[in-house]
């Protein structure tokens, strides 16, 4: 039988966390601190009352409604200073709970209502997460989101966003926002021009509509990655190629029971998706929103369905080889990590016996290390 594995223990995991909105993750005092420094009226100062009312809890019914708490935190988010400070803790936050390679993403666009130009927005963001670097180490990757329900036109200033910022902080591009009724294809000019530069994407789909939406994503916008996937499931075909091809999915199981893309924790596909051998990544998707981090999302899945800790690697070591970063880096990174998860035990009665994962003292490991890795820590490419 497995043994159990307690939160603490997951959280010295290294790990990644690929899918992570900022405007989603945000500290609760912070959203207090900002709005009293900047004079913006929140629909309540009670810190209880407003984490009620950001948390997506049950009582949320769909998509559409868990993004409603957005307006709030965006209402705090429209100043180069704010923007800064919140990539900053977010990356600390991250870096608290062992995530080395941090995937931040949000829209620009969805941060000029004061009158910021969407470069600024891009490049304050920057600065506060080359800061949490320069502080922690933590490595991190900027994706830039358009948003499905606004025009083609808006998709394609986020997609020339991507181009002018690659290089610099910006990794990817993604689709986000409300999926029924805003089918992606209409933002498959921004896609193009974004392939056309050899620019990774990801696409937010199969969450609220179902596995036609992943199809669009990957063959009509050209898709590497895929945004939740959670009724990839529905089509057998599909989830075939999705398989075959080893595309990765950004998988988020507490925000996905919450706008009801998952009937429960207890019956989300990813179960099935990682028994079948699916290239899944566990991911937050809004850390503040969903009241999670990616230790805990991991830890639900392993109570949940009781995975083991080589299960668990696995899935870390899909999550290092999935992000849209560059190969050697990428290789350098895998091998370090590899390494360490290779040394790093169950305890053996649940809560002694912890072999803590150490982060390293000094750069990354030999890419050797990789081929000294167990067989368990390895998928195919
Ligand atoms: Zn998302």
């Amino acid at each position: 039988m497995t043994p159990e594995l307690s939160l603490e223990f997951i959280e010295k995991l290294p790990k990644t966390d690929l899918h992570c909105h900022l405007d989603g993750s945000l500290r609760l005092d912070t959203i207090l601190d900002l709005a009293r420094k900047q004079h913006v009226k929140l629909p309540t100062f009670d810190r209880g009352e407003l984490f009620n009312l950001l948390y997506a809890g049950e009582k949320c019914a769909s998509l559409e409604d868990y993004l409603k708490a957005f307006d709030i935190t965006l209402s705090v988010m429209q100043t180069e200073a704010a923007l800064e400070r919140t990539a900053f803790e977010l990356a600390e936050d991250a870096w608290k709970e062992n995530v080395r390679y941090l995937e931040v993403r949000y829209s620009p666009l969805l941060h000029t209502r004061e009158g910021l130009r969407p470069a600024t927005v891009v490049e304050a963001v920057m600065r506060g997460l080359r800061a949490a670097k320069r502080q922690y180490g933590i490595r991190y990757g900027v994706i830039l989101c358009a948003i499905r329900s606004l025009s083609s036109e808006s998709s394609l200033r986020i997609a020339e966003l991507c181009v002018a910022f690659k290089n610099r902080g910006v990794v990817g591009f993604d689709v986000a926002g409300a999926e029924v009724g805003n089918p992606a294809k209409v933002h498959r000019q921004a896609f193009q021009l974004v392939i056309d530069n050899n620019i990774s994407c990801t696409a937010h789909a199969g969450e609220s509509f179902g596995p036609d939406s992943i199809h669009q994503a990957l063959h009509k916008c050209g898709a590497h990655r895929i945004g939740h996937g959670t009724r990839l499931v529905e089509n057998g075909d599909l989830l075939n190629y999705v398989n075959d091809h080893r595309i990765p999915l950004e998988v988020c199981p507490s925000s996905n029971v919450q706008t009801k893309a998952a009937s429960s924790f207890e019956t989300h596909p990813v179960d099935f998706y990682v028994d079948y051998g699916l290239r899944v990544t566990i991911n937050t998707d809004n850390r503040l929103i969903t009241d999670t981090t990616v230790s805990k999302e991991t830890w639900l899945c392993h109570k949940a369905f009781g995975w083991p800790l080589s299960t668990l690697k696995e899935i870390i070591i899909a999550g290092f080889k999935s992000g849209f970063m560059p190969y050697r880096e990428k290789a350098d990174l895998l091998a370090e990590v590899s390494a360490e998860l290779a040394a790093i035990q169950a305890p053996t009665n649940g809560k002694a016996a912890e072999r803590q994962a150490e982060r390293p003292v000094t750069g990354a490991a030999s890419p050797a290390a990789l081929a000294e890795a167990p067989a368990a820590t390895r998928t195919p490419q």
